[in-house]
């Protein structure tokens, strides 16, 4: 079972923060700490289960080479060091919840909702969204869309939805993986269906999987999913095909399907900034965008020279603290400080 790196607190609700941050990749990460050194406290959304963003979901395990100072480092580990440097600064996670849409409110401060219903009000947005939002790949099921967000998920938001239920998970990967062990303590009975004997997931969570499997907790089929058989939205079972049994029917109250994940520009496409080539323009002074207050950091920012690269997101996150600064604290006066020398900055950092 993958580590959880952060608590996510509960979705719906109404907050007041400081600053927004879109985005838990790498970069929105180290904006909670270059922000947390200027005494600003944030709150963090994903649409992710996790922090990390691209690092996390899509080369967990490949060597990172050029972040300074460090030799090599793996996505996941990198992800893990940069949730351990910002623990003192207490930012406030929404994690599996989608950012999709922004306003002003009466008090001069944005307001952004997600898509479980949690509000949240501060004077800055800072957008670290790298290259959109992650969203599931549809599953080439026939018919698929008359179930979708009814009886079959991609994702899972809410693990209660799922107690007592028959539920058919299907897909060889991680997120296969993590959710047959997460619900199989509440489901009524899990089946997990794959096209392929081996799974592709942590072989730890295989493993874990497999002990299941073997004391009966589980069901495993390799086979093709091939279509659903339900009425009004509620499907009663999936067909799947495989290459032993030929065609044969599984009952289930709900699907969750896991085939993969792709990166989409999402609602922020929506929020009334200026894009060039699907980014958001930015000077260079603060990574300002063209809306006084929101900011953009990372692989979402465009501006001449722009780099893709993990470093240049951790200097714009330096630079755009400086310039969220003066909205969170109109009054006060910001004084230059080293982490080495200053008191202030040490006391912060120890939390
Ligand atoms: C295979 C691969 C290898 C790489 N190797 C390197 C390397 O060696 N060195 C290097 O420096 N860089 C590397 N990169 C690039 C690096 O990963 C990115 O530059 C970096 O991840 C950008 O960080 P970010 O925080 O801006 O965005 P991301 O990592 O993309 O994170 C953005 C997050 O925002 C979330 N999000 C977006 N929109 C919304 C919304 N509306 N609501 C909620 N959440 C939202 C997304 O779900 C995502 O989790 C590599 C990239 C890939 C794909």
């Amino acid at each position: 079972m993958a580590e959880q790196l952060v608590e996510s607190v509960p979705s719906g609700g109404a907050h007041e923060t400081d600053v927004i941050i879109i985005g838990a990749g790498p970069v929105g990460l180290f904006a909670v700490f270059e922000l947390g050194l200027l005494g600003i406290k944030a709150h963090v959304i994903d649409i992710l289960d996790k922090p990390g963003g691209q690092c996390a979901e899509l080369y967990p395990e490949k060597p990172i080479l050029d972040i300074p100072a460090i030799k090599t480092i793996s996505g996941e580990q990198l992800t893990k060091q940069l949730v351990e440097q910002i623990d003192p600064f207490g930012a406030i996670f929404h994690l599996n919840e989608m950012a999709v849409s922004l306003e002003k409110t009466n008090a001069d401060k944005w307001r952004i909702k997600t898509d479980l219903d949690t509000a949240i009000e501060a004077p800055v947005i800072c957008v670290a969204a790298g290259g959109g939002s992650f969203q599931p790949k549809k599953p080439p099921i026939p018919g698929v869309d008359d179930y979708e967000g009814q009886s079959v998920y991609y994702a899972v938001r809410r693990r209660e939805m799922f107690r007592n239920k028959n539920i058919v998970i299907a897909g060889g990967g991680d997120s296969a993986l993590d959710w047959t062990l997460n619900l199989e303590p509440i489901a009524e009975k899990i089946t997990l269906v794959h096209r392929r004997e081996e799974f592709r997931g942590a072989p730890d969570t295989v493993e874990k999987m497999r002990a299941l499997q073997s004391v009966g907790k589980i069901d495993v089929h390799v086979a093709q999913i091939k279509g659903l058989r339900g009425e009004g939205g509620q499907i009663q079972a999936v067909c799947v095909e495989s290459k032993s049994e030929g065609d044969y029917e599984l009952p289930c109250d709900n699907l969750l399907a896991f085939y993969g994940l792709t990166m989409k520009l999402g609602p922020i496409a929506d929020f009334g900034l200026n894009f060039t080539e699907n980014r958001i323009a930015v000077d260079t002074e603060k990574f300002e965008t063209s809306v006084p207050g929101i900011f953009c950091i990372g692989d979402m920012a465009h501006y001449p020279g722009k780099l893709k690269l993990i470093l240049s997101g951790f200097h714009e996150a330096a630079l755009m603290s400086h310039g969220a600064f003066h909205y969170v604290f109109p009054d006060k006066k910001l004084k230059f400080q080293h982490t080495t020398s200053s008191r202030d900055l040490q006391a912060k950092v120890s939390g």
